[in-house]
C-alpha cells in the first residue's frame, strides 16, 4: 500500500485482504534472523529478470502461500542495510523448493524455501533497488502491530478475560495466590486492549506507525505465555495430557497453545531485539555498538567465513 506502484497495488491487494491469495515472508535465513540485514540470499538482474539464488527459512505457510514478499542482496558492495531489495515472489515460480519444518505442536507451520536460478521478472521488484530495508522495516513495525493483539497466540488464541470468564464459569478458584495471578493477568490484558485503542486512534488521525509497535509486542508476547501458564497451573496434573485437560473448551487453545507459546517471544522479533529498540529509539539510550558500520557487506565478519568455504 506504501511503496508499490498503482499496477501493483491493483493487482495484490484486494485479493491479499480478502484472503483469495495467501502470501508469505520470505526474510529470515540461517544467518539472518534477528540481524536481518544480514540477509545473503542474493537477487542479480539480468535484462528483464532477477537471478535469485539462496536460502529462507522459518517460512510461516510458504507451502500454502500464492505468493512471497523476498528480501534479497542486490548490491553486495554496498553496507549491508543499503544492498538489499524487496520483491514479489509468485511462490510456484520454477527453481523454488519448499519443505517443511514441524514443531513441538505437531503443526507444520513453517518451512524451509530454497532458492536455485529462480528467474524473477524485474517488474515484482517493489520501490527502488537496494532500498529495501526502507520497506523491510515498514513490514516489520505493521507485522509487530498484527502479532500484538489481546488474544494469546498473536491474536488468534484465548484472551485473559476469555480464561478469567471461563475459570467464572466453572465457580472460581479458592486458592488466594491463584485469584491473585487471575486478577493480574486481567489487568495485563485490559492495558493492552486500551494500548490497543490508542494506537488505532493514531492511525486514524494519521500518525505514522513508530518504535511504538515494539513496547505493544513486548508487552503483549510475555501476556499471551503467561495466560498458558496459568491455564496449566489451573489444569493440575490433567495439564500434563496433550489434548483436553480440565478446562476443556477447544483443545487448540490450551494444551496446544501451551506449548506454541515459547515461539511467541521470537517470531516478528525477540523480545531482546524489541528491548533494544526500546532502549534506542524511545528512550534515547546510546545505540548498540555496530563493528559493521559503513564497511561493506562482503566485508563484514559474518560473510567472511562464508565466501571463504
Ligand atoms: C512461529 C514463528 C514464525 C515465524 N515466521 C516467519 C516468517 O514467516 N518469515 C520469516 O522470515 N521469519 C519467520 N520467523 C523467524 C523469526 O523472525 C526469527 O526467528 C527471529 O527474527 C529471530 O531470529 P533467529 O531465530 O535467527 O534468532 P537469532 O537472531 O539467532 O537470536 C538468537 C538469540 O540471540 C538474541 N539476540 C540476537 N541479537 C541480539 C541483540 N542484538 N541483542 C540482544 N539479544 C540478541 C535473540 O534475542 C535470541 O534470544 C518466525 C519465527 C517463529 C518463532
Amino acid at each position: 500500500m506504501k511503496h508499490g506502484t498503482d499496477e501493483q497495488k491493483n493487482r495484490y491487494i484486494m485479493p491479499m485482504l480478502s484472503a483469495d491469495e495467501i502470501w508469505c515472508q520470505l526474510l529470515s535465513e540461517p544467518e539472518a534472523g534477528s540481524d536481518l540485514a544480514n540477509v545473503a540470499t542474493r537477487a542479480i538482474k539480468e535484462g528483464d529478470h532477477y537471478i535469485v539464488n539462496g536460502q529462507k527459512i522459518w517460512t510461516s505457510l510458504a507451502h500454502a502461500a500464492k505468493f512471497g514478499i523476498l528480501l534479497a542482496r542486490t548490491n553486495p558492495d554496498a553496507p549491508k542495510h543499503a544492498g538489499l531489495s524487496y520483491f514479489i515472489v509468485p511462490m510456484d515460480l520454477p527453481g523454488i523448493e519448499i519443505t517443511p519444518i514441524v514443531e513441538m505442536t505437531g503443526m507444520h507451520l513453517f518451512n524451509q524455501v530454497f532458492f536455485t536460478d529462480v528467474r524473477l521478472p524485474a517488474e515484482n521488484l517493489i520501490g527502488e533497488e537496494n532500498r529495501g530495508w526502507e520497506l523491510a522495516k515498514d513490514t516489520l513495525a505493521n507485522e509487530r502491530v498484527t502479532l500484538a493483539r489481546e488474544g494469546a497466540q498473536w491474536g488468534w488464541g484465548p484472551s485473559a478475560r476469555d480464561l478469567v470468564n471461563l475459570v467464572r464459569e466453572r465457580g472460581g478458584v479458592p486458592d488466594p495466590v491463584m485469584r491473585q495471578r487471575l486478577a493480574q493477568l486481567y489487568s495485563e490484558g485490559e492495558i493492552l486492549r486500551i494500548h490497543s485503542l490508542r494506537m488505532v486512534a493514531d492511525r486514524l488521525a494519521g500518525k505514522p506507525l513508530g518504535p511504538e509497535s515494539s513496547t505493544r509486542k513486548a508487552l503483549s508476547d510475555p501476556h499471551g505465555q503467561h495466560i498458558f501458564q496459568i491455564a496449566r497451573d489451573l489444569s493440575g496434573s490433567a495439564g500434563l495430557l496433550a489434548d483436553v485437560g480440565p478446562l476443556g473448551a477447544d483443545p487448540m487453545w490450551w494444551a496446544n497453545g501451551f506449548l506454541f507459546a515459547p515461539a511467541l517471544t521470537i517470531g516478528g522479533g525477540t523480545s531482546e531485539v524489541l528491548r533494544n529498540v526500546i532502549g534506542e529509539r524511545i528512550l534515547g539510550l546510546p545505540r548498540e555498538p555496530d563493528p559493521d558500520a559503513g564497511r561493506a557487506w562482503t566485508e563484514t565478519r559474518r560473510t567472511k567465513g562464508a565466501q571463504a568455504k
